[in-house]
């Protein structure tokens, strides 16, 4: 992806959990519990829950994956990451993995690599943002630890729950073998997701995750149909970084690129209202832009672009295309 720094979001958050909670831990279990929180010791004092990153930049992921789905049906314009080429189901058509798609491509024609402007304009948008096999995607999300407010008032409170008892409450699968869930029932957790050389629409579609993060309406870790995993999330800062340049609306990499670039990259179109943009806080060569009270009225405009950008996003055909013609 391009070698320079064009722009960024900085967002912090806190994890607030209104349903118990079940981040599971990959380690062998405490205390014979079948599924553990996972753990960590933090500064080499005393264990504690935490969220890793991965897991929330996968709850994003999916989250946003849906959202696009819902704007476009046939074709969807998003991607399956774990099927492979050739090998759809039913109902899966026209949605293999980009990621496998090039590894298949490259394994057919018998090359190392393919330029990286290349695999992102043929990727799909969820790859575009997240990444895929190969390529690592302009979003990252950083662990989440125990915030130091919660701390001050507070310790985290982890309960072992008899996971039939679960399913048979909410109607899951009945009659299981008994197994035992920690979950976590009180901790607040603070982490900062970053987007680096982000496309307009790519924000846009973040801060649809993130608004419906603080109502409440996206869920975290395992047992989602089973009632685990409904949180909060308070945004604290909301901050969009523009590099030795300022910018009078919001703007992204289609409109700060060259036409060299755009042709190369693929970016979509920014188009529509424009997003005014406040005085920005000059450090050094960054252009910072505090948007922590006015995201979601500045990134309005934004989203109905993003409606418009997935109904003509040129994925899956770009992708087929690129496999059958082999350029
Ligand atoms: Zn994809």
């Amino acid at each position: 992806m391009l070698k320079k720094m064009i722009n960024s979001a900085q967002i912090d958050f806190d994890i607030i959990p209104i349903d118990p909670l079940l981040i599971k831990s990959g380690q062998a279990t405490v205390g014979g519990v079948d599924m553990s929180f996972v753990r960590t010791y933090r500064f080499g004092e005393k264990e504690e829950p935490f969220i890793p990153g991965s897991s929330l930049k996968g709850m994003i992921r999916s989250y946003s994956e849906k959202i696009c789905r819902s704007l476009r049906d046939n074709p969807v314009p998003v991607c399956l990451p774990y099927v492979e080429p050739g090998k759809e189901q039913q109902g899966e058509r026209g949605q293999a993995s980009c990621g496998l798609s090039f590894e298949k491509y490259k394994k057919g024609h018998e090359v190392k690599t393919i330029a990286s402007p290349k695999i992102y304009s043929l990727s799909c948008p969820a790859c575009r943002l997240f990444g895929s096999h190969g390529f690592i995607g302009r979003f990252s999300t950083s662990d989440a630890y125990l915030t130091e407010d919660f701390k001050k008032t507070g310790s985290p409170l982890l309960e072992i729950r008899d996971g039939v008892a679960i399913d048979r409450l909410t109607g899951g699968a009945a009659g299981g073998a008994k197994y035992d869930l920690e979950v976590l029932t009180r901790g607040e957790f603070g982490t900062t997701l970053d987007i680096r050389n982000f496309e307009r629409w790519q924000l846009g579609l973040v801060g649809l995750v993130l608004r419906d993060m603080e109502q409440g309406l996206v869920r975290l870790g395992f047992g989602k149909s089973r009632g685990l995993g409904k949180f909060r999330a308070k945004i604290s800062r909301f901050q969009l970084t523009y590099y030795n340049r300022k910018v009078s609306h919001l703007s992204g990499l289609s409109e700060l690129c060259s036409k060299e670039e755009n042709k190369a990259y693929g970016f979509f179109a920014e188009t529509g209202d424009k997003s005014p943009m406040p005085e920005p806080e000059c450090n050094g060569l960054r252009y910072e832009y505090d948007l922590a009270d006015t995201w979601k009225k500045v990134l309005e405009p934004v989203v109905r672009n993003l409606e418009n950008d997935m109904k003509n996003a040129a994925w899956p055909k770009c992708l087929e295309d690129f496999l059958k013609g082999g350029k």
